[in-house]
């Protein structure tokens, strides 16, 4: 599972696409995604089918005809931000009666029907059915409401080209569901079995982001490494290494990773290529091996380890982050120390950590939710606390150093300093000016002379 914090998705500019019929009425599509770079893929998708029936993009939801949420059910707080965003769009609804509402992705799948009892709402789309968005949404505009969400063993939306907007780098799912059924996730519910596009669709759809100026490119699947190419029985390594061949000139990176399935084979091949990243997303969740067992993660802290020490062999400067879910049914201090024990012995260099939040229909929804929420609180602030300490510690190491940095462009804080990310995926921040003879999309080297436990900071070398 991609567990990344929780965002929201809108456009940098109005993206004016040519239509492609002129017999249909210009009608202008808002999007706004939450949740993991999945759904930053599927509003792509979504994006890529509208805009072929007629659409055009707009980043401003004053202007649209069609307003559609891409959505996340993985955690209670992100379907109650959608419950509070869809409280929001009633302002728009009266401003505009003729405006159609949807709500897409995994909180559609999983609530189906029930959102459309909202007044609002008039259509309610499931993750593997994206092609009928169109198609509902032009009875909407008749008045009739529609839903689609069954999931399905087959789609993978191989032949839909997401429309991107402007940027350099791109995220491109290479499968779609999970098989794994950990106990407290939702997502083998909501987005259902696993199976994988074909080998050489991906590697086509690099050579077009390449040719389109995109320089780094994110191989996306809830569990990369159980891709398989059902044709030619290729696995994620060999379609790793076809995707390195292919694009030489990109930036290759993955997520995510299970460490059960997280092969030899596949390390040894991100040690071959420069072009794949230094950087390993490795969601090891607990450090408590009968936590581990309760969860259905399928490995043992013995065997996590063992992984990380053949990365740090293979690949001795790989950036590795994780996941880490805090107050699982049972979960004692004793399993909360094994965690913090083991986030030490790992020295991740980041991780995204949560409270445990239960989820209908998943087996740990029956195996209540008993750690008090106070307590939940107090072990998330250690352990957070305890990684700030961790990857501070870890950038400090790389004062003196000399990065290589793709540039992303101006930095949020300040627009007279610039900044880019390393291969192993850190964010630096170096001083700009119009004659720095370098543009977006550049990789240039850059010493670091500060940092702390989020950013490295430096100047530019030659
Ligand atoms: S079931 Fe497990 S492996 Fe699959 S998406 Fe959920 S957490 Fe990830």
């Amino acid at each position: 599972m991609l567990e990344l914090p929780i965002l929201t998705q809108t456009f940098e500019r109005d993206t004016i696409i040519e239509l492609s019929s002129p017999a249909i009425p210009e009608r202008k599509l808002y999007v706004e995604t939450y949740g993991c770079q999945m759904n930053v893929n599927d509003s792509e998708i979504v994006m890529g089918v509208m805009n072929k029936s007629g659409y055009t993009i707009t980043n401003k939801p004053d202007d649209a005809d069609v307003i559609l949420l891409n959505t996340c059910a993985v955690r209670d707080n992100a379907e109650k931000k959608i419950h509070e965003r869809l409280d929001h769009l009633k302002y728009y609804k009266k401003r505009n009666r003729d405006l159609v509402v949807g709500v897409l992705g995994c909180m559609a799948e999983r609530l189906r029907g029930d959102l459309l009892e909202k007044k609002l709402v008039d259509v309610v789309v499931g993750p593997d059915e994206y092609r009928s968005v169109p198609e509902l949404i032009s009875r909407a505009f008749t008045g009739e409401k529609g839903i689609a969400v069954k999931l399905s063993r087959v789609e993978t939306y191989d032949d839909i080209l997401p429309l991107r907007t402007d940027g350099i780098a791109a995220w491109v799912s290479i499968m779609r569901g999970c098989d794994k059924f950990c106990t407290f996730c939702v997502v083998p519910f909501t987005r259902g079995r696993e199976r994988s596009r074909a080998l050489s669709s991906v590697v086509d759809e690099l050579k077009i982001l390449r040719d389109s100026g995109f320089k780094e490119t994110t191989l996306l699947g809830q569990n990369v490494n159980s891709y398989r190419d059902e044709q030619s029985s290729k696995d994620f390594a060999d379609l790793l290494a076809a995707c390195a061949r292919a694009v030489p000139e990109m930036r290759i990176r993955y997520t995510t990773s299970h460490p059960q399935d997280m092969s030899d084979k596949l390390i040894e091949t991100q040690a071959e290529f420069e072009n794949i990243c230094n950087y390993i997303h490795l969601p090891v969740q607990s450090g408590s091996n009968r936590i581990l067992k309760l969860m259905n993660r399928t490995y043992t802290i013995e065997h996590y380890l063992e992984r990380i020490n053949t990365i740090r062999e293979l690949i001795p400067n790989c950036a590795i982050t994780t996941d880490i879910i805090v107050g699982f049914p049972t979960e004692t201090d004793a399993d909360n120390t094994a965690t913090m024990e083991l986030m030490r012995e790992v020295q991740y260099d980041g991780a995204y950590m949560y409270n445990y939040s239960p989820r209908e229909k998943t087996k740990a929804w029956k195996m209540g939710d008993d750690v008090p929420n106070e307590v939940k609180t107090e072990r998330l602030s250690a352990i957070i606390e305890q990684q700030r300490i961790i990857s501070g510690e870890l950038n400090q190491k790389t004062l003196g150093t000399i990065e290589k940095v793709l540039v992303e462009g101006a930095s949020k804080k300040n627009q007279t300093e610039w900044q880019g990310r390393t291969d192993s995926n850190k964010i630096v921040i170096f001083p700009h000016n119009e004659h720095g003879g370098y543009i977006v999309g550049d990789v240039i080297s850059v010493k670091i002379n500060r940092a702390n436990s989020a950013t490295l900071f430096g100047d530019i070398v030659e």
